[in-house]
């Protein structure tokens, strides 16, 4: 329980913005965090009385950023940030507000800590940015090249980043069938009398998605291959030591109970890692990551907040291939689903926060609604889905065996 204590006080933390604390040993400033469409965002330009930084219009809504010599550009509305070459993604687009640039928080509180671990700390819970100057005078700007920095950061976070496996090699992917045990996770449909648990339905596709991989040549590791409960933080361990290349969690959704008609909703949404943007998003994290009350004080020493903060800068490294992976998930179920195509969508789950690899969760439908509790129950529709799923992995393997193959 200590653990989801410590869960619960980050996520508060990060779903009540106020104010970026940035300090350095000599200064601080307190600067207003706004709460835009898409998530929290800090006005660059406040951060200058303690930071260094310059911002440059670059033209075509392209704006260069310099926060303490480290080097930014950024367009507005794409939400990726570039830096020494490298493209970034961002929970958000950058924007424009009063004739100043505001960048999402995560820009501070994620990136320019991992672009340059020595100048940068930032503390989740107080929201706290740290900033040490260079000791020696300020160098040219390339001195805060990632050549110097990101490999540090590399392997204190990742271990092993994927780009060192140029080695065409089977790949293996982690299917794990979500809840399980004592944990049912949802019940459906709304209205019957004889209803169907989510664990059971997860199961079932997630084994048929083993096989459907298993037939295209692909390795599959399977959290869970019987009714029983995996802690929700092993599940990405249990992928982690076995060496996933791609992680993917099977869930059944359930609706809010406070919508107009409840009963009706239907349709399939793929999730990937980052905060949980919109009300609704933030209503799946919350359902699928009550799990944890299932869930014994045996691990609870991985509640140190600091083993949080560095999951999550690991899995971010992934966060664009998640996307990618979790996009080509629902193109492949649009095809035969009758039901919404709800699309692909952010939020902050524990199962996916673990595994240090692209990770997605898929909702394969609500069962929920009748109709589409007939639809997931169905053999014949389970094998689909998770053909469904297998072809989607395998476009993505391919899609990254060519990115990394590609490189001398
Ligand atoms: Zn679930």
């Amino acid at each position: 329980m200590m653990l989801s204590a410590v869960l619960a006080a980050m996520q508060f933390a990060a779903a009540d913005p106020q104010v970026l604390t940035v300090r350095t040993n000599a200064s601080e400033a307190f600067v207003p965090v706004v709460v835009a469409a898409n998530g929290p965002a800090v006005q660059a330009r406040l951060l200058s009385p303690v930071i260094p930084t310059q911002i440059t219009e670059a033209g075509a809504g392209r704006y260069r950023v310099s926060i303490g010599g480290v080097d930014l550009t950024v367009l507005l509305e794409s939400p990726y940030l570039e830096h020494a070459g490298k493209i970034y993604p961002l929970v958000s687009a950058p924007f424009i507000d009063g004739g100043e640039l505001y960048l999402p928080l995560q820009t501070y509180s994620e990136h320019l800590v991992r672009l340059a671990p020595s100048k940068f700390k930032y503390t989740a819970v107080t929201r706290e940015l740290r900033f040490t100057a260079p000791a020696r005078p300020a160098a040219p700007v390339v001195a805060s090249s990632p050549a110097a920095t990101r490999p540090a950061v590399r392997s204190q976070t990742i271990g092993t980043p994927p780009s060192t496996r140029v080695a065409p090699r089977k790949r293996r992917v982690v299917v794990d069938a979500g809840h399980g045990g004592p944990d049912n996770g949802m019940t459906g449909p709304i209205g019957s009398r004889s209803k169907v648990a989510e664990k059971v339905i997860t199961l079932a596709v997630a084994k048929r998605v083993r096989d459907a991989l298993v037939a295209r040549g692909v390795d599959v590791l399977m959290t869970r291959t019987t009714d029983t409960l995996i802690n929700l933080y092993d599940r990405g361990r249990i992928a982690n030591k076995q060496g996933g290349d791609l992680f993917i969690s099977i869930h059944v959704n359930g609706p809010n109970m406070r919508w107009r008609n409840p009963a009706s909703v239907r349709g399939f949404e793929t999730f990937f890692l980052a905060e949980a943007k919109t009300e609704d998003e933030q209503r799946v994290a919350d359902m699928e990551n009550a799990s944890v009350r299932f869930e014994t004080d045996a691990e609870a020493e991985s509640g140190d907040p600091l083993s949080f903060i560095i999951a999550d800068m690991a899995q971010n490294e992934h966060l664009r291939e998640s996307l990618e992976l979790a996009s080509l998930i629902q193109d492949q179920l649009a095809s035969f689903h009758p039901g919404n195509n709800r699309g692909v969508k952010q939020a902050n789950f524990a199962v996916l926060r673990t595994s240090y690899m692209p990770a997605v969760l898929v909702e394969i439908g609500f069962g929920s609604n009748p109709e589409e509790s007939r639809f997931l129950t169905s053999p014949a529709r389970q094998t689909q889905i998770a053909t469904a799923i297998a072809d989607a992995a395998v476009a993505y393997l391919a899609n990254y065996e060519r990115r990394v193959g590609g490189a001398p």
